[in-house]
């Protein structure tokens, strides 16, 4: 067992004392307390938001070098402690050493792209319709960002939204997740140290409360938020009271089409990547499979097999491929669509073991038998369960699909360029996948949603200028 470690929120580059009462737990071993952090409330956001207000005017006129510096520095930090990092996220979120490690380095890379981004001119240079005027388009900071962000990628998520957020100009507060504090503290050692000015990135620990004080406060000017659907429309309504500008990147329930002339190996991998990683805990969990009749049965009987074998246990331990899930309301939850999933018609399939105590442990299940009317298929999971549809071909794939109220990713595995093209087309959703899981994205890409997965502009990559900065026009006369 490891030590616990005591928080405190981080505002204008300093640590702030506070009770430390609220603990985060070792969801592998629940006896091991990760760390003890404070209950933040209005009055902590208040200080971190006037901070980061403080620090906006002499953060947004650095030069985009300085930014870059910074921002490259912090991503080094990252990378040169991924092994330590990796460690402490697995032991607080439970992914596998192998994920965890594997966030940590995306998070470095976050940066390192971002760096870049900090440089490139996004304004635009444009003759008048007037002769003898001159007018540009430039790109410039918003002001300050409420970042608030959920536990299933504890420093990549809030890492692909302070990256921008920074290389751009602006200044943040960010708001982790109660479950996964530790994680996010490291962030604000890390910018500390690659010497980010005071007040530029504000951390405040707590619950719902203290992120709903920050979509409240008047002096935020746009939110960024991650998690879920019933938490973001909070959110969205907090902002348009305001007229704050707002992101959301909510649920998803995302189909993975399975087409009859699949390679079965190719669509086993699939399935089993996208829907058990991570213990299905990804907003990009493949965790409808819509399978076409003529491959149905093999394929399931195939998956099931696959796992049943897969081993769940410790994330600490180097052997293990599914870690926990992160806590018991979580465990309980995924638990109650296992539950009611036979009585809808679902035949829940052989799941392999699981250790029998000490962590909040699910192994790896298949429903097979199940229809769109299921709940299985209607509500967002987020947990390793993949629910199986029989379909009778593309057009009936397709329709499933697109069935529900998400659209984040969806994915086909087929050898048909054309059922490939037509799928790609005609689904309704932010990304799609070709023979690929419909989890695993890059950074320096768009990333979002359609309908209830994502609302206002996208997240990440190219895209993300979009969001952190806006657009001033000016008129000269020349
Ligand atoms: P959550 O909605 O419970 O919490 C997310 C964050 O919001 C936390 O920091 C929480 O403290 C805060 N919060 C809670 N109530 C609030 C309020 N009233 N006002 C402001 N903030 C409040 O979500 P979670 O359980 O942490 O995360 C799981 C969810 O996140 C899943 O639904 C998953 O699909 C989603 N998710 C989406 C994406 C994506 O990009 N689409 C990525 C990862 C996770």
């Amino acid at each position: 067992m490891s030590q616990t470690v005591t928080l405190a929120h981080y505002v204008d580059g300093k640590r702030v004392d506070a009770a430390a009462t609220l603990p985060s737990l070792n969801p592998s071993d629940t006896s091991d307390i990760v760390a003890l952090m404070p209950d933040g409330d209005a009055s902590v956001v208040a200080l971190a938001v006037d901070a980061a207000r403080r620090a906006f005017p002499g953060w947004s006129a650095t030069t985009p070098e300085q930014r870059f510096d910074i921002l490259d520095r912090a991503g080094d930090l990252i990378l040169t402690r991924r092994d330590v990092l990796g460690r402490l996220l697995s032991r607080e979120e439970g992914k596998t050493l192998a994920e965890g490690t594997g966030e940590v380095v995306r998070a470095g890379r976050i940066f390192k792209f971002f760096a870049g981004e900090a440089l490139r001119n996004a304004g635009r240079f444009l003759d008048s319709v007037r002769p003898g005027v001159e007018v540009t388009a430039i790109r410039e900071a918003v002001g300050v960002f409420g970042l608030i962000t959920p536990w299933n990628f504890p420093i990549a998520i809030p890492v692909w939204k302070t990256a921008p957020a920074l290389a751009f100009g602006n200044t943040v507060v960010l708001k982790p997740s109660e479950l996964t504090p530790a994680m996010a503290s490291a962030l604000a050692d890390i910018l500390h140290e690659a010497g980010l000015p005071a007040g530029v990135f504000n951390l405040v620990f707590g619950t719902g409360a203290a992120g709903a004080a920050l979509c409240a406060h008047a002096d935020v000017d746009g939110l960024s938020f991650t998690g879920s659907q019933a938490t973001g429309a909070r959110v969205a309504t907090a902002a348009a009271a305001r007229q704050a500008r707002v992101q959301l990147e909510m649920g998803g329930k995302n189909p993975l089409v399975i087409l009859a002339d699949a390679d079965l190996d190719r669509a086993v991998m699939c399935a089993l990547d996208g829907a058990f990683f991570a213990s299905g805990q990804r907003c990009t969990a493949s965790s409808r499979l819509i399978v076409e009749d003529a491959i149905h049965d093999r394929f399931v009987d195939t998956l099931a097999a696959r796992a049943a074998a897969l081993k769940v246990g410790d994330a600490l331990d180097t052997a293990t491929q599914i870690g926990p899930l992160v806590s018991q309301a979580q465990l309980d939850k995924v638990q109650s669509y296992l539950d009611v999933a036979p009585r809808e018609g679902g035949r829940v399939l052989a799941t392999g073991a699981v250790p029998g105590k000490g962590g909040y442990y699910l192994a790896p299940t298949v429903v097979a038998d199940t229809t769109l009317a299921m709940r299985v298929n209607r509500e967002e999971i987020f947990g390793p369960v993949a629910s199986v549809i029989r379909v009778s071909g593309f057009d009936a794939a397709l329709a499933a699909a697109n069935d529900g109220a998400f659209g984040l990713s969806a994915g086909i595995v087929t050898q048909s360029l054309h059922a490939a093209q037509q799928f790609r087309r005609r689904v309704r959703a932010g990304m799609v996948m070709v023979n690929l899981p419909t989890a695993g994205v890059d950074y320096h890409v768009p990333f979002g949603g359609t309908r209830k997965s994502s609302y206002g502009q996208r997240e990440q990559g190219f895209a993300a200028v979009d969001f952190y900065t806006q657009y001033k026009t000016i008129y000269s006369w020349a």
